[in-house]
Parts: structure tokens; sequence; C-alpha cells
């Protein structure tokens, strides 16, 4: 006869085996949170070193957008001086830092974005609180409404059920800007003489590093062009690639004889991305049908994700800073010709398949937009294949030199991961420069560790890129990736967001992954998650 155990002990190791498990499992969800997101490092921005603890010297940073302004923040904490070399010389004047940016007459030459929707996270909002003393007041100036976070994601017509329970009942807030506004904020932050009286912008283009044999393992700073086509230099004890999808540095390191060989892993979602943009007149605004007014707090209207199984069309409608309404129907691969009035953005709608008829709001809104047709603004864009830099794995780098933003990484724009990802960068750079902050020199394999540290910052936004496009048909994936190797992923999410519809906790893992507060991949194969989606799908 087998030894037989009594039932308060079986209950006993029971409950101890349990009690173990959700200690091990939180320990191992906070190691992952810290190690693939910033939201823990926020808090250590915006605590400059005292003028005599900085690094002696200049750091430049090539590129003046959103990775070169927050570089540039990050940077001025740490170091002496800071210069910013930026191509488009309108920057630099008034017109450049309008505070009302509808009233901006510059456009930005460089940046594909520029004209299309924009969409920001609650990570995005709370890094540039920390970022920039008083940021709520730099948003108000501009009319840029801080509210909660209310996309009202839905896929293939199904609203998925917020999760506000996680955040005390309500939603975190995030910033409801236009790209230009945005970016514009930032900059009359950045350049405000007063606040970083060590940072300098000057009108140039990079087009090289300077070495020094004498540094062995540093560049000494970099050659620009000026405005009037003059070659100069620019010595500096640092250099911050952020010349976006430029990506200067990729010539710039072999041509200084340093690494010729950085991989990069591309592919292709072929994505369309068409942009109406609006300005809503109140005469206008009161008609809109949108739930809750078209001046409800938050411009989320909808973000609706098609299943990739039968569709390849997406539609998302916001509203940001002057009552500016986005429109945008995009999609994957082939998505008929190119989208030119309201009738084509109706009939790309009823096209979408959906398995519950999109709400009768959307369409009559769409419809009423003929009254401000006469004006509106039309942005097409072909995004480009998505690429990540692998600098992490080159052998030969400076030991001053960081690349950041597009430089690294260019992922569906989906998402609007575009923004948070340049500021990721930033925070990396300001995570290691922290833990360095008693010594003025940059601690050894600084640029190593700021390739790694920000590679696992940045891996989720990729890998939702990827794993989202790569159910298109029309995605041309990674050489050697084989699209159908992430079938069963997208099975498994498939059956979560089907019970994100009724139930907020499976939406949550989600919606952390996506805002960006901290979310991790573990959250969805927790046993008991698991166990929950898996009867949800029996039961139908
Ligand atoms: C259609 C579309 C929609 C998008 N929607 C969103 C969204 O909703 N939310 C979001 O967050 N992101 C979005 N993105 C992504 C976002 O536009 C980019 O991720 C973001 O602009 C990257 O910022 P960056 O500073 O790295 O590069 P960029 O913004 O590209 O800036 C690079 C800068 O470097 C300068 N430069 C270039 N070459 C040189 C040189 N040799 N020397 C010096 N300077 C140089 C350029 O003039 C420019 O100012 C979208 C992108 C597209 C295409």
């Amino acid at each position: 006869m087998g030894a037989t155990f009594p039932m308060p002990y079986m209950i006993g190791a029971v409950l101890g085996l349990a009690f173990a498990f959700k200690i091990v499992w939180a320990a191992l969800r906070s190691h992952l949170v810290a190690k693939h997101s910033c939201v823990g490092d926020i808090a250590d921005l915006g605590k400059p070193r005292s003028e005599s603890e900085k690094i002696r010297g200049t750091a430049v940073v090539a590129g003046g957008s959103y990775a070169g302004l927050a570089a540039a923040c990050v940077l001025h904490d740490h170091f002496e001086r800071v210069v910013i070399i930026e191509p488009e010389a309108w920057l630099l004047e008034e017109d450049g830092r309008r505070a009302i940016s509808w009233e901006q007459e510059g456009k930005r030459a460089r940046i594909v974005q520029y004209n299309s929707l924009q969409a920001t996270q609650p990570f995005v909002l709370r890094a540039l609180r920390c970022m920039f003393p008083n940021w709520d007041a730099t948003c108000k100036e501009g009319g840029i409404e801080i509210a909660p976070w209310t996309v009202n994601f839905m896929w293939w017509g199904n609203s998925a059920i917020v999760p506000t329970k996680e955040f005390g009942g309500s939603i975190p807030d995030a910033m409801w800007a236009t790209r230009r506004a945005l970016e514009t904020a930032m900059r009359r932050r950045v350049l405000d003489r007063k606040a970083y009286p060590n940072i300098t912008q000057i009108a140039g283009q990079v087009t090289g590093f300077i070495t020094d044999k004498s540094r062995g393992d540093a560049v000494s700073g970099c050659t620009y062009r000026d405005v009037d086509g003059n070659s100069n230099d620019m010595h500096a004890v640092f250099v911050a690639d952020c010349t976006g999808t430029a990506q200067g540095s990729l010539k710039w390191l072999p041509a200084a004889g340093w690494s010729t060989n950085i991989p990069k892993d591309t592919y292709d979602a072929k994505m369309r991305y068409t942009t109406f943009m609006f300005k809503i007149r109140p005469e206008l605004a009161a008609k809109l049908p949108v739930p809750g007014g078209f001046y409800r707090r938050s411009g989320g209207y909808l973000a609706n994700m098609p299943d990739p199984r039968n569709d390849n069309k997406h539609l998302s409608i916001l509203r940001n800073e002057g009552d500016l309404l986005s429109v945008c129907p995009g999609g994957w691969g082939n998505t008929g010709p190119p989208l030119k009035n309201i009738d084509d953005i109706l009939a790309h709608c009823k096209a979408m398949k959906v398995t519950k008829p999109l709400p009768q709001w959307i369409f009559d809104t769409i419809d009423l937009l003929r009254e401000a047709e006469d004006d509106m603004s039309l942005s097409q864009v072909n995004v480009g294949p998505s690429f990540l830099v692998k600098f992490h794995e080159c052998r030969d780098l400076p030991n001053n030199f960081v690349a950041l933003g597009d430089v690294v990484s260019r992922v569906n724009p989906m998402y609007g991961h575009g923004c948070a990802k340049a500021i990721t960068g930033a925070i990396c750079m300001n995570n290691l420069l922290q833990r360095a902050r008693n010594s003025q020199s940059l601690p050894r394999n600084f640029s190593r560790d700021f390739f790694k540290m920000q590679l696992d910052k940045i891996t989720p936004m990729w890998e939702l890129s990827v794993l989202n496009d790569y159910g298109q048909p029309s995605t041309v994936p990674i050489a050697g990736e084989n699209k159908s190797s992430t079938d069963g992923i997208r099975w498994y999410l498939r059956q979560v967001q089907k019970l994100s519809f009724k139930d907020a906790d499976a939406f949550l893992p989600t919606f952390l992954a996506v805002s960006l507060l901290g979310g991790t991949n573990i959250d969805l194969l927790h046993p008991a998650f698991v166990a929950k989606v898996m009867w949800n799908t029996l039961m139908g």
C-alpha cells in the first residue's frame, strides 16, 4: 500500500505551491517589465548633474526631430554643451517654434509623416512630463489636449473593453496632438535658451565622423555641411545619430574605418497610409454624431484593425489640437487605387470585413465631412519596409557613439510607436549616464551597453509590428524567415482578442503593450489567463 497524506497536508502543500508560484511569477514579471519597458526609468529623467559634475566638452546630436530633441534634452543634463545639427534651417526661426502649430507656414521637408495621422501613447506623456518641467502648460499653450487615451480599439468591428480597473477606475492620459504640434512643442522647450542655456541648434547636414587615431575607441566629432555648402568640423566628445531613416551613421561608420558590417533585419509590410485632415468648424462639429460629441474629452474616436486572414484594411479616426480631425483609411498590400475623397473613404469602410457592422455614426460622420472637404489636406504615404539595425551585434563601434529613433528601427506606424521609440532611446542614454554620474568620463563599453539596453526596450514594439504584419499575405518577411511560423501565436492572440470584447481583463495585456505602460508577453501566458481564454474559445 502506498503512503497516504492526510488531507490538511495536501491542502497546505497545494496552497504553499500556489503561493510560491505567485511570488516567482511576480518576480519574473517585474524583471521582464524592467528589461523590456521604460516605465520604471521615467522617474530618472530631468535630474541634471551640477555644472561641475557634467562631462566636459560637446555632445553633438545629428538631427533635430523627435529623437534628436529628446536626446538633446537628456544630454544637457550630463554634458557641458550640446549642439544639434539639423538641415532644415527654418526650424531655427520663430515659425519653427510657433505655439499654435496650425498657423505654422513652414513644412518639414524630410519627415514623411508630417501631414499624417499622429497618435502618442500615455508613456510619451509621462516621459515628457519628467523631461520638461510644467510640460502640461506647453501643451495647453499649443492647444494640445491632455485627456484619457480612449482610442476605441476595435478588431474587425468589435470594441475591446478598456481595463480601467488597472488604473484605479480611469484611463491613463495621453496627448492629442498632431505630428506638427508635438514636434514643435518639444522644440520650443529644447531651444528655450533660458531653460537650456547650453543647447544650441545649427543649420547643417552631418556628413561624417572625425576620427583621431590617438583616441582609439572614440570619434572626435563630426563633419557637417552648412547651408552655404561649406564643410565644417564639429569637435565633440559624444555623437548621437538621430537622422531618422536617412540613417547617417550607416555611411559614416564604415567611411571612418569603424564597423563595415552592420547587420539589419528588413521586411516589407507594403503599408499604405492615407490621412485626410479636416479643420472642423463649430457649426459642423455640432452636427457630427461622434459618441459623446465632437468636443468630448479625448480625441480617440476609433481604431479598427482587420482580421488578417480575410482583410487588409484598417481605419482610424481621431481629433487633435485646433479641432483637426484625422481620418486615416489604410492597409497592407493592394488596397486599391489611391483614396482621394469622401466617397473613397466610404467605399473603403464599406469594403472592410467585419463580424459586427461598423457603427452607423462612422458612416454618418464621414459623410458630413463633405462640408469640410474643400480645405481638407490629404497625405498618401507608402510607408516603406520595416527594419531593425543590429548595432548591438557590431564589435567595432566608437564608445562615444549612439543611434536612436528611426535610425535604429522603423516599425509599422499602425501602433503610433515612432515617438515612443525615439524617447526610449533617450531614456536608455539617461539610464547609463545617471549610473555613471559620479564620473566625468563615459564608462567603458558605453556604446555597447546602450545598444543592448535599447534593443531590449524597443523589441516589444518591433515584435508587435512583425507579429501583426506577418499575418498579412502581402507581407514580404525577413530573409530566411517563414511567416507561418507565427501563425500559432496569432491564433492564440485572436482568441485573446475575442475574449477582450466582453472581458476587460483579457484586453489588459494588449492595452499595456500598446500604451507602453509596462506590458510583458508573459501576461498572456499566466495559467489562469490561458485557461480563461481557452474556456471562452471552447464555449464559442
Ligand atoms: C505615415 C506615418 C505615420 C506615422 N504615425 C505615427 C504616429 O501616429 N505616432 C508616432 O509616434 N509615430 C508615427 N510615425 C513614425 C514617426 O514619424 C517616426 O518614427 C519619427 O519621426 C522618428 O523620429 P526620428 O527623430 O527618429 O526621425 P525623423 O523624425 O525622421 O527625423 C530625422 C531628422 O534628422 C534630420 N537629418 C536627416 N539627415 C541628416 C543629416 N545628415 N544630418 C543632420 N540631420 C539630418 C532630418 O531633417 C530630421 O529632422 C509615423 C510614420 C509614418 C511614415
